[in-house]
């Protein structure tokens, strides 16, 4: 990587049903699935859960120090994984719109 490369935020649109299926919730190292709550789970070294098998695309955060965000996307970065940080604000924001889409349907 260059070292000129900084990290930057950028929006894009996402299903959230497809956020909530292969995202991994971390806290500093480890982490849970989102999908079925499975516990200690491991960003760098676990690609699917152990627990319900989807594979993890997203990872988001309960950090809020832009050092430790950082530190996480180096991380990602260095071992090159295939997981997009998102904000986990709009994640909670996106599954709450879902959540009362859902109540309506009923
Ligand atoms: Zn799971």
């Amino acid at each position: 990587m260059a070292d000129k490369k900084t990290f930057v935020r950028v929006w894009t649109s996402l299903d959230p049903n497809d956020i909530k299926k292969h995202l991994l919730l971390i806290d500093d190292l480890y982490g849970s699935c989102a999908n079925c709550k499975q516990l200690g789970l491991n960003y760098l070294k676990d690609k699917e859960c152990p627990g319900c098998k989807t594979s993890f695309k997203y990872v988001t955060t309960n950090l809020k120090g832009l050092e430790d965000v950082k530190k996480i996307l180096n991380r990602i970065q260095e071992l090159n994984l295939k997981l997009t940080l998102i904000e986990k604000e709009d994640y909670l924001q996106a599954t709450a719109k879902d959540a009362v889409k859902d109540l309506f349907k009923s």
